[in-house]
């Protein structure tokens, strides 16, 4: 029912085959996306809780089809995985998000980190690095300026490949995080082998911070954690102010949620920054 769409209520269960033919259907539009301009990539702002000030932003992408409206990721990014579309648009997003941030950068709007996403099968393409490499070139963008964003899940389909992987890309002086830290299970042990800058955490414990005195404590002993590693810590889906001033308590370094914006459409971006900048 999900994959309707809002405002479209189904009254009858898909078939299978109704199901396969829409699939079908998505995945010939995915194919087409690209080269007709449909995927745009909103940003959000990651901001330092000590300076209140914007560090960041985490590059999301939507699809705007042209029947079915705004898309979330959510809905298509399993699809393009195993379509192995993914590679074409995991290069777009790279290259479409290092060139808007080196654009920021010369407009005078200030040094921000863009933080993308990578999915499993981007993260083990064998020319990863070479990918991210063209896409700095081309930009100008500073690989220091980057931030790759990996799952536990992805690190934990090959740890000893992913070890290697995150090293050559550390190399290159390129940020790396696990997103979603806390929802994988990921062994702890693995977390210091990891040439990694930041843990993201889940915004699963961060929404019942408030309410869930065990929540509490995970976001607590994740920053400790971090912190002991020498690891940055953000936390994401932050959208009250109880929640930004138990973290500021605790020590997150980042924050990152609805509280402060939703990802927004580059030029909304831009508007927020230059009012965050006084300008
Ligand atoms: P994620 O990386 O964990 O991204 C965080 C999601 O939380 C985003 O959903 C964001 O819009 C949403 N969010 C941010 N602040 C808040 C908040 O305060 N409250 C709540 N409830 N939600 C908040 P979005 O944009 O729908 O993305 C969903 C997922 O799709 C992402 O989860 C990521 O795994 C994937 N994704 C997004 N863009 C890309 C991409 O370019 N490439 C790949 N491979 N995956 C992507
Ligand atoms: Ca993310
Ligand atoms: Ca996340
Ligand atoms: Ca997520």
């Amino acid at each position: 029912a999900k994959e309707k769409g809002r405002n479209n209520f189904q009254f009858y269960a898909p078939t299978m085959n109704e199901r396969a033919a829409k699939r079908l259907q998505l995945e010939g539009d995915l194919r087409r996306a690209l080269e007709r301009r449909e995927l745009v990539l909103h940003y959000q702002p990651q901001i330092d809780v000590s300076t209140s000030r914007i560090v960041g932003a985490e590059a999301l992408i939507r699809w705007q089809h042209p029947e079915l409206g705004l898309i979330s990721p959510a809905e298509f990014i399993s699809l393009a995985e195993e379509t192995g579309l993914i590679g074409a648009i995991g290069d777009w997003v790279l290259r479409t998000s290092c060139a808007q941030a080196r654009h920021w950068e010369l407009a005078g709007l200030g040094k921000l980190r863009i933080a993308i996403n990578l999915s499993a099968r981007q993260f083990n393409q064998p020319n990863l690095v070479r990918m991210v490499q063209s896409a700095l070139a081309d930009s100008g963008l500073q690989a220091s300026d980057l931030e790759l964003e990996i799952t536990e899940s992805t690190v934990m389909v090959d740890v000893q490949h992913a070890i290697r992987t995150l090293h050559e890309l550390k190399s290159i002086d390129v940020n790396l995080s696990i997103d979603d830290f806390g929802t994988g299970f990921s062994s702890l042990s693995y977390l210091k082998q990891f040439p990694i800058d930041v843990l993201k955490i889940d915004q699963s414990f961060v929404h019942d911070l408030a309410t869930d005195p065990d929540n509490a404590m995970i976001v607590m002993s994740v920053i400790s954690l971090a912190h002991n590693l020498r690891l940055q810590v953000i936390a994401e889906g932050v959208e009250t102010a109880e929640q930004l001033s138990y973290l500021r308590e605790h020590k997150c370094d980042q924050v990152q949620g609805y509280l402060f914006s939703k990802p927004l459409p580059a030029d909304k971006f831009e508007r927020f920054l230059k009012q965050e900048l006084g300008t």
